[in-house]
């Protein structure tokens, strides 16, 4: 299930894309979500770069459409 609310949130949000460097300065889910991001997933668990959370940014998402 993807991350929309900062209520899933079991660790502090850190974000990036999963094809691009974009996210780091997204502060909430929220923030991302209403900037056109999604897909966003819990990945600290798998040591992920640094980012905590992985999605897709709305110019990456725009290349998949
Ligand atoms: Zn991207």
């Amino acid at each position: 299930m993807s991350i929309t609310s900062s209520h899933q949130l079991r660790h502090p949000f850190s974000l990036t894309c999963r094809h691009c460097d974009a996210g780091m300065d997204m502060e909430t889910p929220e923030q991302a979500t209403a900037a056109g991001w999604t897909e966003i997933e819990d990945v600290a668990d798998e040591g992920f770069l640094e980012a905590n959370y992985l999605g897709l940014c709305p110019d990456c998402k725009r290349e998949e459409d």
